[in-house]
Parts: structure tokens; sequence; C-alpha cells
């Protein structure tokens, strides 16, 4: 199975490394020149929690692969998503499967653009990983990985991805119920990525607050509310202990948004709580508190 990863940054070099590290038939592309660079010519070192791994697997710009993908991985943030996969037309046949476990809602539509259900393999993850430098990526704790073809369907092809992310050493579960999976990290993202973004509080702050936490999970419920007037029977509960956890277990942890606003650069916003208001309008609810946030870190991006 030849395996492309489109959007090599911490998450797409993570599981590049290590299909590469089981001996998989696996590239890299990303547009970062001098990540491309680095890993050409020095590999791909990742720190992990068994040890720290220098790999050596090709990396290239979209435009300078010709290989056709079997499998093809998205890993740009989600609003690079169609400009990539443009790029990377020429990778695609008919036989290619799309597989997405980014974050937010929207990346099966923005996929089906390219190819249809039956070869998009949609799903989760919370592996964490974090870019070091041009060519030097961390991950750091345990994580579960969720896959499931967008028309619901159980084929051979995705029990050999199941098998190829089982062999990198990526605990997976083929899952039929991945849309709840997808909406509970939702909202979870939706609280505390969004909050510790505009305040630039870290989960470790926010928790000692209880009226902090109280708002993280009024937000998250709001999500939660959504999914279920969507038909994804996400669990509550489940998901404010999940916030309560985190915010103990990763105290000092700075959630992607509040990284992406210190840096300047533009957030995941659109496909976490701008989505989460989108979807609840499609099916005549409001959203408010997820509308505030949205509104609020658009204008943290333009400040
Ligand atoms: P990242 O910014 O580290 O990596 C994205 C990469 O995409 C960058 O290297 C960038 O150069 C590349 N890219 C941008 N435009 C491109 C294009 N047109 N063609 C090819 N490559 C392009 O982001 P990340 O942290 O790896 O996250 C990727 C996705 O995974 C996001 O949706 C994120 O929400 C999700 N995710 C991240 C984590 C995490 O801990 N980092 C965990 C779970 C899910």
């Amino acid at each position: 199975m030849k395996i492309t990863i489109l959007g090599a940054g911490a998450m797409g070099s993570l599981f590049g490394g290590r299909f590469a590290q089981a001996g998989l038939d696996v590239q890299l592309l990303d547009v970062n020149q001098e990540h491309i660079d680095a890993i050409n010519h020095t590999g791909l070192h990742l720190d992990l929690d068994d040890g720290q791994y220098t790999i050596r697997l090709p990396a290239l710009r979209p435009e300078e692969a010709t290989d056709i993908a079997d499998l093809l991985i998205v890993f740009t943030k989600t609003f690079h998503t169609r400009v990539a996969l443009a790029a990377a037309q020429h990778l695609i046949d008919d036989s290619t499967h799309v597989l997405s476990v980014q974050n937010g809602l929207g990346n099966l539509e923005r996929i089906a653009d390219f190819v249809p259900h039956g070869r998009i393999i949609i799903g989760m993850t919370d592996s964490p990983a974090d870019f070091l430098g041009p060519g030097r990526v961390a991950s750091h704790g345990r994580s579960r990985t969720t896959l499931m073809l967008a028309d619901g369907q159980k084929t051979p092809f995705l029990d050999k991805v199941h098998g190829a992310f089982e062999a990198a050493g990526v605990v997976t579960i083929i899952d039929p119920d991945v849309w709840v999976g997808i909406w509970e990290k939702v909202a979870f993202n939706v609280a505390l990525n969004a909050i510790c973004g505009i305040t630039r509080a870290t989960p470790g702050t926010l928790v000692q607050s209880s009226a902090s936490l109280a708002l993280a999970n009024a937000v998250a419920s709001e999500a939660c509310a959504a999914a279920r007037a969507n038909q994804v029977n996400v669990d509550e509960d489940r998901v404010h202990s999940t916030i309560e956890k985190s915010c103990h277990e990763h105290a000092n942890h700075k959630p992607s948004m509040l990284q992406d606003l210190l840096a300047g650069r533009r957030t995941e916003v659109d496909s976490l709580n701008g989505a989460v208001v989108e979807r609840a309008k499609q099916v005549g609810m409001e959203a408010p508190l997820n509308e505030m946030l949205y509104r609020l870190v658009k204008l943290a991006e333009m400040a």
C-alpha cells in the first residue's frame, strides 16, 4: 500500500514517521521547504515516549510527487484541505482512498469535492503532536484513533488501513459510531481551545476557577446539543469529565488555538465554534456561546 501524507507538520510527520518506522511505503508532502529539506538531509527526528528516533523517508512538495497514492492522508490544517487536495489531484485515481482525522467539522464535505464517500475514511485521533522546528516533532502521552468509511461500509481496504495503523503502533479501532467521537472532540475543543485562546489562560488556570470551568462546560454542552440535534448521540457527561481531567493533566499545555493566536497565525475556529453555530442553525437552533467565542476568536485573529 502506497501511503502519501498531505500536510506533514506535527501530526503528518508523526504518523508518517511511524509508518516508515514500521517499514511501510510512505512519503510526506508539504509546502514548508525548510522542513522538507531538513527531513531529506538529516532525517525526521521524532521525540516519543519510548525514545528518540531519526527516520529516513522521502519529503517533497505536492507538485513534485508522481506516484498515485493508495491511501492519501490529509494532515493540513482544516482551512488548507481544499487547496492542498487540488494540488495533489494528480496523485488520486479511482481507487485512491482519502483519510482524515483532522479536528473539527466539515472534513468529509471538503474531501467529498475530490472523491466519493465510498473512498473517504473519516475519524478522530487524540494523539498529541508538537512541531519543534524543521525536521523535528514530539509526541507524548497515550492516544487512540478511530476510523470508519464515510459510507458506513466495512471493506477489506479498511481492514488493511487498520492493520497499517496498528503496525505503526497507533492504537486504532474501526468505529461504526465514529461521529460520536468526532463531535465529542469538537465539543471539548470549542470550549478549551476558544476560551484559552481568547483569555491566554492555560487549562491549569481555567480549572482553578469553578466559574470558568462552568463556562467551559456550558460551551461544550451547547455543542453537544447541536450534535444530538444532528442525530449524533454524544455523551455530554463524558465530555465534561474529559475537560476537567485534561485541565488537571495538561495544566501548562497551550491549546493549539492559543498557540496559533500567540504566533499570529490563523486558527481552526471556522471548523470548530463556527461549524457548531452553522450545524445548530441548520436544524433551527441557536448556539449563542459558541457564536460569541467564534466572533471573539475571529477578532483576535485580526488584532
Ligand atoms: P501543523 O500546522 O503542524 O501541520 C500542517 C502542515 O500542513 C504544515 O506543515 C503546513 O506546511 C502544511 N500545509 C499547509 N498547506 C499545505 C498545502 N497546500 N499542501 C501541503 N501541505 C500544506 O498542524 P498539525 O498540528 O499537524 O494539525 C494538522 C491537523 O490535525 C489539524 O486539523 C489539527 O486540528 C489536527 N490535530 C492536531 C493534533 C495535534 O496535537 N497537533 C491532534 C489531533 C488532531
